[in-house]
């Protein structure tokens, strides 16, 4: 049994990563401050002998004795990271260094949520780990994306200075169940205005593109990546390869939910990629020959009954 911490473990994939890492028989502790996650995620596990819940903020030092650290602790959302950018990059370095100096005492390998939006708007496609990226220093999405960028170059350093192990993962859009309803991302925002009859809000013209990896997928890849040898530290992407626009997610989430929504079109976000995919021979080749399980119309589906029951007990 190990004794593993998860930091923003009661957000959306955190409380995923929480459950499967308790159905293997180890002790968590999972640490959040609540900003974007919410006890109703974990609360299932609450009464779990091996799960214990810590109010925290990784912008402060904690100190435990864990084996291993994920750490996850922040906002994923535009509309949540954009809020208090500040606080965003704070979370992301602040946190970074925190978490690394509880690894470097305590001897845990840690492993760092990173994020494709290292590769900003990027101009080379699909996006291989070996692309540095294109990304604007002092726009909207910095905070997130700079911040998710320096807290990478803080976990290599300290894997070199310090000799922490460690882990990075780059995760592509993920969604499914327990993802907060008003986050603002895309797949939460079509699957609830398509259930309330309300408009589909495409930004921009819908051509823009993502890749939408299901969470349980995300899950696998990220404790293999844990437990992967030794030498291998990453980063490597984690995320689906399958492209969609934005407008063919709009009409495949109408179509699922037999909706009568209207889809309209909103101005498109300052700096918002135009697209984006992984390339994913890398975690294939190093993770057991990972690769994602489930498709958007299965994971939508699921999705879809999540939200649906959440809904109607509103
Ligand atoms: P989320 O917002 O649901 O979860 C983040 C959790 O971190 C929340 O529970 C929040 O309360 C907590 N948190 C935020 N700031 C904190 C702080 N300072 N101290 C302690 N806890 C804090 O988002 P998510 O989608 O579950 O994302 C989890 C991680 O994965 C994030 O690091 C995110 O950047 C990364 N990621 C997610 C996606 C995705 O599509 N879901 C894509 C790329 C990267
Ligand atoms: N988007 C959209 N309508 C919405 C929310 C988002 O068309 O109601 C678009 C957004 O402009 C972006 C894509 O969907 O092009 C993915 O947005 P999200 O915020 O989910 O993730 P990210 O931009 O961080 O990849």
């Amino acid at each position: 049994m190990k004794k593993i911490l998860v930091t923003g473990g009661a957000g959306f994939v955190g409380s995923h990563l929480c459950e499967r890492l308790l159905s293997e028989g180890n002790e968590v502790i999972c640490l959040d401050n609540y900003f974007t996650g919410s006890k109703r995620n974990i609360e299932h596990l609450m009464d779990h002998h091996y799960f214990e819940l810590v109010r925290h903020d990784i912008t402060n030092p904690y100190m435990v004795e864990v084996d291993e650290i994920y750490n996850l602790a922040c906002p994923a959302s535009p509309v949540h990271y954009q809020y208090n950018p500040i606080k965003t990059v704070k979370t992301s370095v602040m946190g970074a260094i925190n978490m690394l100096g509880l690894a470097k005492r305590v001897k845990a390998k840690i492993l760092q949520a990173s994020t494709s939006e290292v590769y900003g708007d990027p101009t080379v496609h699909p996006q291989l780990e070996t692309y540095w990226g294109n990304v604007n220093p002092i726009g909207r999405r910095s905070c997130y994306d700079e911040g998710k960028r320096c807290a990478e170059t803080l976990f290599m350093d300290y894997h070199k200075e310090n000799n922490v192990k460690i882990k990075i993962i780059r995760i592509f859009n993920t969604y499914g169940p327990r993802m907060h309803p008003q986050d603002g991302r895309v797949v939460s925002n079509f699957i609830v205005q398509a259930l309330k009859g309300d408009d589909i809000t495409v930004f921009g013209d819908g051509t823009q593109t993502r890749s939408f990896q299901y969470v349980d997928d995300l899950v696998e890849g990220t404790c293999r990546m844990m437990n992967s040898r030794d030498g291998f530290i990453g980063p490597v992407n984690i995320g689906n390869p399958n492209e969609f626009t934005m407008l063919q997610l709009a009409r495949e989430v109408i179509d699922l939910t037999g909706s009568t929504s209207k889809i309209v079109f909103l101005p498109l976000p300052k700096d918002d990629p135009m697209q984006r995919r992984p390339d994913i021979n890398l975690a294939k080749q190093e993770l057991n020959g990972w690769e994602p399980e489930i498709q958007l119309r299965e994971g939508l589906q699921l999705t879809v009954d999540y939200f649906d029951g959440l809904l109607r007990n509103h």
